[in-house]
C-alpha cells in the first residue's frame, strides 16, 4: 500500500485529519475536486481585501481546546459579528436583542420586553413549539417572526418555516441585554492572513491532488488500490451513487462585484429579511478586517457579494444539509450503508450530513484522529 490514509476533500475536516495523520507519522494523500483547497471556507485576495468565496465565515466556539489547537497555526483578529437586519428598509439590530426589541415596540426595559414576548407567544396559543415558526414565535413573539424571520427563513431554506426543525432558529441567541454580538462564544474572530492560510499550513508536507473527483470511476480504481483507509469528506450519498435517492441540499449561488465605492453597507453582513428581496443577505469583505490592510492604510474600494439560496440539484455545490425528517430518515439508511464499508470513515458537514460550524468539524476531527491514530 502507497498510503496509510486517502483523504478524500480538502476541507477543514480533511485537513485537521490530514495534519494529524502525518504527525502521527502516517503516509497521507489528500484529493480535491475543486481546483484549490481549503473546501467552503476558502478565502481568495482581490486587491488587498480577503474575500470568502463560498460566504461568510466566521469562527467562534467555546471550545478551549480547538481555539488553542488553531492558534498553532494561524492568528485571529478580535471581529465580532453583529449583522444588521434591513426590512423594506428599517434597519434593527441582530441577533434579538434590547437593541431590537426597543426598534419594534418601543420598549425600554428587559422586563418590558419579555413582558412583550410573553403577551405575543400567548395570543399564537403556543406551548410546545413544533417547528420552527412556533419556535420563533415563542422564542421572540409574532412582529420579530413576520418581519426578520418568516421571509428571510423562506427564502434560504426554500421552506414554509411550519415545514422546518425547530433547532435551526435555537442557533440565534435572544438577550434580554443590549449586545449586538450575533454568537455567545468565549472566542471568536477571522484568521488575519484569510483562512486559505489555515488550510495551507494544516496541510503543509502532505501531498495533495487538486482537480481530482475520487468518484470518478477511473480516479477511484486507481487510489483505491493505493491504501486501505480512506476518510470521505464529500457526500454521502453521492459516495454510494445516490442509489437510495438523492438527499436534498441548499445550494447558495454568490454574486460578487468589486466597487469604487470605500464603504457599501458600513458593516460586514447585512440581512435583507424580507420575502420579495431575492438575496438572502450582503456581504462586505472588507470589515472583517475593518477595511483596513496590515499597515493600517484605508482600503480602497470595496468587494460585495449577494448571496441567492437555491435548492440544490446535481452539479451545483451543496451547502447546506436540509435536515427535515423525510432527510434525515434518509441520510440514517446511507449511515447504515457506511457501516459495511470497513475500509472507509465518512466525516465533515456533507459526509455526517449535519449543519456543522467550524469549531465542532475540528473537534470531530481531533476525535476521530484520537480514536484512529491513538
Ligand atoms: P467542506 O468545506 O465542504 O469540504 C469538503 C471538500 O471535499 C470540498 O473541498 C469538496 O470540493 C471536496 N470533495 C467533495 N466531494 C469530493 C470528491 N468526490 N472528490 C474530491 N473532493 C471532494 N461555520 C462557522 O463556524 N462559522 C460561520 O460563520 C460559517 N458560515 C458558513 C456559511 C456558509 C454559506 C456555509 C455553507 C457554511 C458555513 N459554516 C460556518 C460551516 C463551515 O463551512 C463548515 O463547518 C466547514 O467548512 C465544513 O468543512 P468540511 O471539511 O466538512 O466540508
Ligand atoms: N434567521 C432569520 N433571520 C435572520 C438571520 C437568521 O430568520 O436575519 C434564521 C434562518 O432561519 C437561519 C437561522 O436563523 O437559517 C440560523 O441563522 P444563522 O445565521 O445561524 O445561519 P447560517 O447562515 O450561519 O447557517
Amino acid at each position: 500500500m502507497m498510503y496509510d490514509y486517502l483523504i478524500v476533500g480538502s476541507g477543514l475536516f480533511g485537513a485537521v485529519f490530514a495534519q494529524e495523520a502525518k504527525k502521527a507519522g502516517k503516509s497521507v494523500l489528500v484529493l480535491e475536486k475543486r481546483d484549490h483547497i481549503g473546501g467552503n471556507i476558502y478565502t481568495e485576495d482581490v486587491d488587498g481585501i480577503s474575500v470568502h468565496k463560498y460566504g461568510a465565515h466566521i469562527f467562534h466556539t467555546n471550545d478551549k481546546r480547538v481555539w488553542d489547537y488553531v492558534n498553532r497555526f494561524v492568528t485571529f483578529n478580535r471581529y465580532t459579528n453583529s449583522p444588521v437586519a434591513n426590512y423594506h428598509g428599517e434597519l434593527y439590530s441582530l441577533p434579538f436583542n434590547m437593541y431590537t426589541f426597543n426598534k419594534m415596540w418601543g420598549v425600554v426595559t428587559p422586563q418590558q420586553a419579555a413582558d412583550k414576548i410573553e403577551e405575543q407567544r400567548k395570543a399564537a396559543g403556543i406551548t410546545e413549539p413544533k417547528n420552527l415558526e412556533e419556535q420563533a414565535i415563542s422564542l421572540v413573539g409574532t412582529d420579530i417572526y413576520e418581519k426578520l424571520i418568516k421571509g428571510y427563513t423562506k427564502k434560504q431554506w426554500g421552506r414554509e418555516c411550519t415545514e422546518l426543525p425547530a433547532f435551526i432558529i435555537k442557533r440565534l441567541p435572544v438577550r434580554l441585554t443590549f449586545d449586538n454580538n450575533y454568537f455567545n462564544a468565549l472566542y471568536q474572530g477571522i484568521p488575519t492572513e484569510g483562512y486559505t492560510k489555515l488550510i495551507e499550513r494544516l496541510l503543509e508536507g502532505i501531498e495533495v491532488k487538486c482537480n481530482t473527483d475520487f468518484l470518478d470511476p477511473l480516479v477511484r480504481k486507481e487510489y483505491e488500490a493505493k491504501t486501505d483507509r480512506i476518510l470521505f469528506t464529500g457526500c454521502i450519498d453521492a459516495y454510494f451513487g445516490q442509489k437510495l435517492g438523492p438527499l436534498a441540499y441548499r445550494s447558495v449561488r454568490f454574486e460578487t462585484e468589486k466597487l469604487a465605492t470605500d464603504n457599501f453597507q458600513g458593516n460586514a453582513v447585512v440581512n435583507y429579511t424580507d420575502g420579495e428581496t431575492p438575496y438572502t443577505r450582503i456581504i462586505e469583505h472588507k470589515w472583517f478586517t475593518f477595511g483596513k490592510d496590515e499597515y493600517g492604510n484605508d482600503l480602497k474600494g470595496t468587494v460585495i457579494s449577494r448571496e441567492y439560496s437555491a435548492e440544490w440539484k446535481n452539479g451545483d455545490e451543496p451547502y447546506y444539509p436540509v435536515n427535515d425528517e423525510k432527510n434525515n430518515s434518509l441520510y440514517a439508511a446511507y449511515e447504515e450503508l457506511a457501516r459495511q464499508e470497513e475500509k472507509v470513515i465518512f466525516g465533515g458537514r456533507l459526509g455526517r450530513y449535519r449543519y456543522y460550524d467550524m469549531d465542532v468539524i475540528i473537534g470531530e476531527a481531533l476525535d476521530l484522529a484520537q480514536k484512529e491514530l491513538g
